[in-house]
C-alpha cells in the first residue's frame, strides 16, 4: 500500500471534463486500498477526486489548517483529519506522509503547493518529485516557462530531478506501478 499526496482545484467553475479525469485517478488510487493525503476541503476537484478514492475503496488523509477549519469548510470524507497551524506547515505534513505526489489541475494554491516542493527538494530538504498530470495539456504553458528558465541558466539541476510529467492515467501508471 501506498499513499499518494494530491495538489488540485478548490475552485468548482471549471469544465466537467476535469472531473471526469479526477474521477479516474481517485478510483485507481483507491482501488488497491492506497492512501490519499490532500487538503481536506469540500470543493473543486479535492472534493471529487476524495469522493473517487472512498467509492474504491481506498484510504483518505485530510491535512486542515486552523483557518480553513475556522471557515468550516471541511469535507466529511477523509478517515482521518491532520491539523496544522499555516498552509506552510501542511505542504510539508503532505509531503512527508507521501510515497508520491501529483498535481492534477489546479489554480494559484495549487502552484503554490507544488513549487513549495520543487523549492525544497532543490535545496535537499527531500528527494520527491511532483508528478504533473497534463490533462487535456493543463499545464503544457507552465512547462514551457519552466524549459525556457533551465536553457537560460536559472535552474540549478535538471528539471527531470523535481518533476515527471503525466500526459494521461496510463501514462501516470507507468510512472506510479501500484
Ligand atoms: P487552487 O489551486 O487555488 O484552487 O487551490 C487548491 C489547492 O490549495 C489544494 O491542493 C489545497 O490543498 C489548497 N487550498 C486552496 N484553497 C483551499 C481551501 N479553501 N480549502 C482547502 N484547501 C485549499
Amino acid at each position: 500500500m501506498i499513499t499518494i499526496g494530491i495538489f488540485c482545484a478548490a475552485s468548482d467553475n471549471i469544465d466537467k471534463s476535469y472531473y471526469e479525469s479526477a474521477t479516474q485517478v481517485g478510483h485507481w488510487i483507491g482501488e488497491n486500498g492506497n492512501t490519499m493525503i490532500y487538503g481536506g476541503a469540500d470543493l473543486g476537484l479535492m472534493e471529487c477526486v476524495a469522493e473517487a478514492v472512498k467509492s474504491a475503496g481506498g484510504h483518505i488523509i485530510g491535512v486542515v489548517p486552523e483557518k480553513l477549519e475556522e471557515k468550516g469548510r471541511v469535507s466529511n470524507l477523509p478517515d482521518r483529519i491532520i491539523r496544522t497551524h499555516n498552509l506552510s506547515d501542511r505542504k510539508d505534513e503532505i509531503v512527508a506522509h507521501s510515497d508520491y505526489i501529483i498535481a492534477l489541475p489546479g489554480g494559484v494554491g495549487t502552484l503554490d503547493e507544488v513549487f513549495h516542493v520543487i523549492a525544497a527538494a532543490s535545496i535537499g530538504y527531500h528527494t520527491k518529485k511532483i508528478i504533473f498530470f497534463n490533462d487535456q495539456g493543463f499545464y503544457n504553458s507552465l512547462l514551457k516557462t519552466l524549459d525556457e528558465m533551465a536553457d537560460k541558466g536559472f535552474i540549478r539541476h535538471s528539471l527531470s530531478d523535481y518533476y515527471d510529467v503525466a500526459n494521461s492515467l496510463n501514462e501516470l501508471k507507468e510512472i506510479i506501478k501500484i
